[in-house]
């Protein structure tokens, strides 16, 4: 079978460490599945499978219940050639520490050749320094100084969502850009007969006048400019004013007439 591009991804093995809420299970195999991951591992969790975690995994039952259960945290490693320990403060003998995306970098690089671990821990502590010295690198996200430690689901989701857009950004060669539109922008030579179009009507008008069209136009210029309007949508801008100007000429000819009807009476 040939190999998607995206099959790594569901390689990298998310590990919990001794989760104490099951809801946390359940939101983290959710956030998994979101963005393509499948592999959970959990060790010795409080309560697994539990009601709370099947709720909160929503669709993502599946990656739920294909989790591996195992007593330690080194049986969850032993195969693992590159093994990340998430941590949300510093400890006091540093390790090499890298931000979600660029751990995500290293995974997409090293987890064709062998097997990788993203390792999280508890609720109320953390990982112990024992579990964090079983890692290669250790991932930070980033927070507020203040309160750096973010739900563990949360967490598992900033991680996933990265690994995902490194997936993305390999498979397609750049970061996922949405540039879809339904129609093609209008060209500069239609834009400028609109301007022309709309000074024409403007000066009609008596809104501008011809030799004096002061900031007026270059302003509406830059409004215009700066929509990056699309053919269809100039074409709803010319027929409005080509509606304008018809109205115009209708309401002169009637003057005119109104005018030559009151003269004959006279
Ligand atoms: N009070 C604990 C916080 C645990 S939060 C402590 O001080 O360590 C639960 C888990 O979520 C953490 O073990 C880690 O795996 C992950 N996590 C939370 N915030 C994180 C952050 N800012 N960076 C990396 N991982 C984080």
């Amino acid at each position: 079978m040939t190999q998607q591009p995206s099959d790594w991804l569901s390689q990298v093995r998310i590990v919990l460490v001794n989760t104490k809420a099951a809801g946390n299970i359940g939101g983290a195999a959710r956030a998994m599945k979101n963005m393509g991951l499948s592999d959970l591992w959990l060790v010795e969790p409080r309560e697994y499978p539990a009601e709370e975690a099947t709720w909160r995994a929503g669709n993502a039952e599946d990656v739920l219940d294909g989790a591996t259960v195992v007593p330690t945290l080194a049986d969850a490693l032993a195969d693992c050639g590159l093994v990340i320990g998430t941590s949300a403060r510093g400890r006091s003998i540093p390790w090499p520490i890298q931000t979600p995306k660029e751990a995500a970098g290293q995974v997409a690089k090293e987890s064709r050749q062998h097997k990788v671990a993203i390792v999280f821990g508890r609720e109320d502590r953390g990982l112990t320094n024992e579990e964090l010295q079983m890692c290669n690198v250790h991932l930070h996200i980033p927070a507020n100084e203040a309160y750096s430690a973010l739900n563990l689901a949360t967490a598992v989701q900033v991680v996933c969502y990265e690994l995902r857009m490194a997936m993305l950004t390999e498979r397609d060669g750049a970061e996922p850009h949405f540039d879809d539109w339904d129609q093609p922008p209008a060209n500069n030579q239609e834009l400028e007969y609109y301007y022309r179009h709309l000074q024409e009507t403007l000066e009609k008008l008596d809104f501008i006048t011809h030799d004096n069209p002061r900031q007026t136009m270059t302003r509406l210029r830059r409004l215009f400019n700066r929509a990056r309007l699309d053919q269809m949508e100039l074409n709803i801008l010319r027929g409005i004013l080509t509606a304008t100007q018809n109205a115009m000429y209708h309401s002169e000819n009637r003057i005119k007439a109104l005018e030559a009807a009151l003269a004959a009476k006279e």
